[in-house]
């Protein structure tokens, strides 16, 4: 943990969503004084609600959805009542289909066909018996899981529409850590008990809170609170620099929409600013390579189109996932699902036509009427809208709304950090101030961490949502603390369907059969009977040299064990294998059904 050393804090909050509002809203609990700027026209960041003509609208549907209760209280402390539980229905949109999702098997079988479906069966178990070598990209890792058909379906053309780069240029990263969210015990009772769902099942994912408002609502009462605690939001100012001498930040350099600058003092930076901008923001500058390194740093920006429609209920859902490649939409909110307050009027609808772009892009650059005809004559061609019920539109441009995950980000990242580690009084938090695909929830506990680091406690902020394989070798109380100890379906199931050691079996088989012929022999010889004796002598037939005598005893231990051995491991392999046929059929019917939903949490 890094600490000022001064008695006298004043702490800079670099943002106003999520992770700057709860970095401060804890500083108001240890009285620690601060300010926070926020470039944007209002507070909340990525979780904002934006407003159209009393027609309320995320930036991308925001469920709040956690399982760390201290994020959950704080939500409930700030909203109470306001904190709605709502229901969920979510389809995926496919070849002029509706399916479910989280895919349900059957509900996909019979969509695709028995045609489809083979040629699913069939790619699947291709890939598991020729499984790729490597597992570094997304179409790798999927490959490998689901098989090639099934990826081409379900994953590839979504991904890509998000991503606006092919799967085998993704990061096996992204995907590990969507589905680190993976609770096995719901995908065994969905798959082992289906409709039959316990109280667990429908409260992680049927049902998610929503604010009354929209997300907006416990942000900007958030930042209504911290003003009566005395804690400033300037919006629409930026951190334009920040100062640095001998390894401590000095202070920031703040512009306004009128373009005036400030520079104002601090004891502490908490920093929820891109990483690339804070890099670039520096003064003096980084050496060229950690410049470099920021700005190799990229991410995807976002478009949503706000349709108002005059008809009173239109689909169920409370977003559909477009997979069809053959328009650029991604994805259809529909307010009035989330809440029924989103919208002024019930006898009208509000769709928010999300789009994957890339900022400056075609999309991104056309104007706003053109980009609302465009989104509306898309949705009208799948057949979720008529066109003559479009009453009126808008758009909003969201620069950096997902930091990409491409091969170039885990050195970018790291030489970055190695460099910003050193100021002892900053700390990045958040989404794309730690430019890691943090929720709501983790970017909640990095501020909140950060904030308590400045009241002397000691946590390591980086570690928060981290991937799995990694936490399995970090202090499992910070695990503890902030991220639920994943399940890994495979393991688990692995351990479930245990299997035969061949090498104990063997030995224990080779010890049975070798020591029971030593004996046979040595009584035989310790009695000299005759009866007995010449009938085990025929044994000599299969094992070569053996006699009825203290030689052939030896011998045919050693005989006895071999063969013993030989038959240990071959039964261990026959059962081993029924058994890995079991656990492949059981895996493959609980991951398409739950393990698929785990790659969605709450974003696309
Ligand atoms: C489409 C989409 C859907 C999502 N769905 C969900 C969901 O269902 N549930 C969920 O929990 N999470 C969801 N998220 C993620 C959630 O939005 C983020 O985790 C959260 O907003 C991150 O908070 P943050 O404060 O770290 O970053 P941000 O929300 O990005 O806020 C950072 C703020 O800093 C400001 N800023 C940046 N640079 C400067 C500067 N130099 N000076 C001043 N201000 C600056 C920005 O304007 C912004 O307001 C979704 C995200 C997207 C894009």
């Amino acid at each position: 943990m890094k600490q000022s050393g001064n008695d006298e804090r004043f702490c800079v909050i670099a943002g106003a969503g999520p992770a700057g509002l709860t970095a401060a809203y804890e500083l108001s609990k240890l009285g620690i004084p601060g300010v926070l700027f926020e470039r944007d026209v209002r507070v909340g960041g990525l979780a904002q609600t934006g407003d159209f003509r009393g027609y309320r609208f995320d930036i991308g549907g925001h469920r709040f959805f956690t399982k760390i209760d201290f994020v959950q209280d704080l939500w409930f402390e700030i909203l109470g009542e306001d904190l709605l539980e709502r229901p969920r229905l979510s389809r995926i949109y496919y070849d002029e289909k509706f399916f479910d999702y989280p895919l349900k098997p059957w509900n996909a079988l019979a969509g695709l066909g028995p045609v489809e479906a083979l040629r699913i069966g069939l790619s699947y178990l291709r890939a598991r018996a020729l499984p790729e070598p490597e597992e570094h990209n997304f179409e790798q890792w999927i490959t490998n899981r689901f098989g090639r058909r099934l990826y081409e379906i379900f994953f590839q053309s979504y991904t890509e529409k998000v991503w606006g780069i092919p799967c085998s240029q993704i990061r096996a990263d992204w995907a590990a850590q969507r589905i680190k969210q993976l609770d096995l015990l719901r995908a065994v009772k969905n798959a082992v008990l289906g409709a039959r769902k316990g109280p667990v099942i429908d409260s992680l994912i049927e049902r998610f809170h929503y604010p009354r408002l929209g997300p907006g609502m416990m942000w900007t009462r958030c930042c209504e609170i911290l003003a009566g605690r005395g804690y400033e939001t300037h919006l629409q100012t930026e951190v334009h620099r920040v100062h640095h001498v001998d390894s401590r930040i000095t202070g920031v350099t703040i512009r306004d929409a009128g373009g005036r600058e400030r520079f104002v003092a601090a004891t502490d930076l908490i920093s929820s600013m891109p990483i690339r901008d804070l890099v670039n923001a520096l003064e003096p500058a980084p050496p060229a390579d950690v410049l470099e390194a920021g700005n190799a740093l990229s991410y995807r920006d976002f478009v949503t189109v706000l349709l108002v429609i005059d008809q009173p209920d239109l689909f169920p859902d409370n977003w559909i996932y477009i997979h069809s490649p053959e328009v650029r939409l991604g994805r259809i909110q529909n307010f009035k699902n989330w809440s029924p307050e989103m919208v002024p009027e019930g006898s009208t609808t509000a769709l928010g036509l999300e789009y994957f772009v890339s900022e400056g892009d075609a999309i991104w650059s056309m104007p706003d009427p053109e980009l609302v005809a465009f989104a509306a004559e898309e949705c009208a061609r799948i057949g979720i809208v008529d066109l003559a019920k479009v009453v009126d539109g808008a758009v909003v441009r969201m620069p950096k709304a997902y930091p990409t995950y491409d091969e170039k980000y885990p050195r970018a990242l790291q030489r970055t950090r190695a460099y910003l580690d050193r100021f002892e009084n900053l700390q990045q938090v958040g989404r794309n101030g730690q430019h890691r695909y943090n929720n709501q929830d983790h970017s909640m506990v990095t501020a909140i961490y950060a904030a308590r680091n400045l009241a002397g406690e000691k946590h390591e902020i980086w570690n928060v949502n981290l991937e799995e394989e990694y936490l399995e070798h970090t202090r499992p109380e910070i695990r503890d603390r902030a991220t639920p100890a994943p399940l890994r379906v495979e393991e688990l199931v692995r351990v479930a369907f245990a299997r035969y050691d061949p090498v104990a079996l063997g030995g224990s088989l080779a010890l049975t059969f070798g020591t029971g012929l030593f004996l046979a022999t040595a009584i035989l010889l310790f009695a000299g009977g005759d009866p007995i004796g010449p009938n085990l002598a025929l044994l000599a037939n299969y094992l070569p040299g053996y006699a009825v005598t203290w030689g052939g005893a030896v011998l045919g231990f050693f005989q006895g064990a071999a063969l013993g051995a030989l038959l240990g491991g071959a039964l261990a392999k026959l059962l081993n294998g029924t058994i890995e046929l079991h656990a492949r059929r059981f895996l493959y019917q609980t991951a398409i059904g739950a393990v698929l939903e785990s790659v969605e949490g709450g974003e696309p």
